[in-house]
């Protein structure tokens, strides 16, 4: 899976290098894996490809989505470009060879969508459909009085974490990128919504605004990798790699602790429980 600011970086790279590309022919599903989604049947993706063009990239939440003749193609795991006679990877859930010999593949993480249908119609699936209705982070859309319809009656008992990262509530918005979003705002991810103050709130919704903006011009975080395999150009503050380093606000050790279905990372003197 990805997020928002690589799924528009990675989006921008299919752009510039692939569009104008014709597919000569796809492959979908040849290593199965149990949470990899399709758009009906993926023994039919090269049926539907085959001869098309590769039009604009765009990042739509946690997926690239980019033309392909008259079909669109939007996927939510990272995407892998190959040279001329550059070895495709022996394991992925799919990969579109073009008529130059370039390729791309992509392999789902923990989970993945490939979805694969007709400019114009909806995705199908559930989250990437509602993902599609709601105003991007990045964009004027999402200002504060936005933000703030967001907050409904269960907000109050909900975690900080819980409430920026879950329920596509803001989609594209995942656990990778939350962790310097709350460290930015100084708040902890186990924090209740209903025990931050309304500097709190502002500084969260600064926060969302500011470092996914961040990450994004940056190109992606370092610990994400894009079209080219190359790590982005964002420094994380807290992540696996900085895990048991020093704080750079204030020198203390940054923890790690798994909660609500993934690690979280925090200063415990700048983000207090
Ligand atoms: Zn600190």
């Amino acid at each position: 899976m990805i997020e928002l600011p690589e799924a528009i970086v990675i989006a921008q790279q299919i752009t510039e290098t692939l569009s104008g590309k014709r597919i000569a022919r796809a492959v979908a599903n040849t290593s199965p894996h149990k949470f990899a989604w399709y758009t009906g049947d993926p023994a039919e993706y090269n049926d539907r490809l085959a001869g098309k063009v590769i039009g604009e990239g765009i990042g739509v939440a946690g997926n690239i989505e980019f033309k392909a003749g008259d079909m669109i193609l939007a996927i939510s795991a990272p995407i892998r470009y190959h040279t001329q006679g550059e070895k495709r990877p022996k394991k992925h859930q799919l990969l579109l060879e073009f008529e130059d010999e370039t390729a791309i593949s992509s392999s789902a993480q923990m989970w993945g969508g490939f979805f694969c249908f007709p400019a114009g119609e909806k995705g199908g699936f559930p989250d990437y459909d509602i993902a599609k209705t709601r105003p991007s982070p990045l964009t004027d859309t999402f200002d504060r009085t936005y933000f703030n319809t967001l907050f409904d009656d269960n907000t109050p008992d909900l975690s900080a974490k819980a409430f920026l990262a879950t329920e596509q509530r803001i989609p594209g918005l995942g656990n990778g990128v939350l962790q310097d979003i709350l460290w930015t705002a100084r708040i902890h991810p186990k924090r209740k919504m209903s025990e931050l103050s309304e500097q709190e709130i502002d500084a969260m919704y600064d926060a969302v605004k500011h470092v996914l903006a961040t990450m994004t011009a940056q190109g992606g975080r370092d610990t994400e990798r894009d079209l080219f395999g190359h790590p982005g150009g964002y420094k994380t503050i807290l992540s696996k790699y900085t895990v048991g380093t020093s704080c750079p606000a204030c020198s203390t050790t940054i923890e790690k602790k798994s909660y609500l279905g993934g690690s979280i990372y925090y200063c415990m003197r700048c983000q207090k429980l």
